[in-house]
């Protein structure tokens, strides 16, 4: 079987209430069924049943079973995974359009916890975040190949912190604040207090 919109898919999930087939990506974005115009209130495929809802113009399709949910906003962001009260929360994946993918956990529609980030430079982030900023330890490669190891506050290197250069420069380890090497040192170098 294929799909009519796209020829490719071999797998036809079946629109309520028009029981057209269509693949799923191609029903992810759709709101209408293309060939009777119908809105899309939800589809199956075999036991699975997914219910549709249209929140803001955001396309929001919930596996009824598992709750797994598949966001398509408006913007051209999508999003995977689980949530709470309409809002993102828990283990996900999330398409930013224009900065690139994030893997990891949510609360309450922010990044919060571990993730990872891989943004359309060719950079990637792993580590903690705190309301969508880097916070607490991570790891940042650079698409050049340097390497950032340590801590983060609000997206900057802050506290104890390792960079690594690609071009064999000796690492600099140092104590960050703000992004800003610190006159003020609270910690030795093997991340003691020394207060
Ligand atoms: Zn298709
Ligand atoms: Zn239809």
């Amino acid at each position: 079987m294929e799909c009519i919109n796209c020829q490719y898919s071999y797998r036809l999930y079946k629109l309520l209430p028009c029981a057209h087939g269509f693949c799923f990506k191609c029903i992810s974005t759709m709101k209408i069924c293309s060939i009777c115009k119908a809105q899309i209130k939800g589809f199956e495929y075999g036991t699975n049943n997914y219910q549709r809802e249209y929140n803001e113009n955001n396309i929001v399709t919930i596996n009824t079973k598992t709750n797994y949910t598949f966001v398509v906003f408006n913007s051209g962001d999508r999003f995977e995974g689980h949530t709470s009260r309409d809002n993102i929360h828990g283990y996900g994946k999330y398409w930013f359009k224009d900065e690139g993918i994030y893997k990891g956990y949510f609360e309450n529609g922010n990044i919060n916890g571990f993730g990872v980030m891989k943004y359309i430079n060719k950079n990637i982030y792993s580590g903690n975040w705190k309301n969508n900023v880097f916070h607490g330890f991570g790891v940042m490669l650079y698409a050049n190949g340097d390497k950032y190891l340590g801590g983060w506050k609000n997206n900057l290197f802050h506290g104890l912190g390792t960079y690594y250069y690609i071009d064999g420069r000796k690492p600099d380890k140092r104590i960050f604040s703000n992004g800003y090497y610190s006159k003020y040192l609270h910690f030795n170098l093997e991340g003691h207090c020394l207060c």
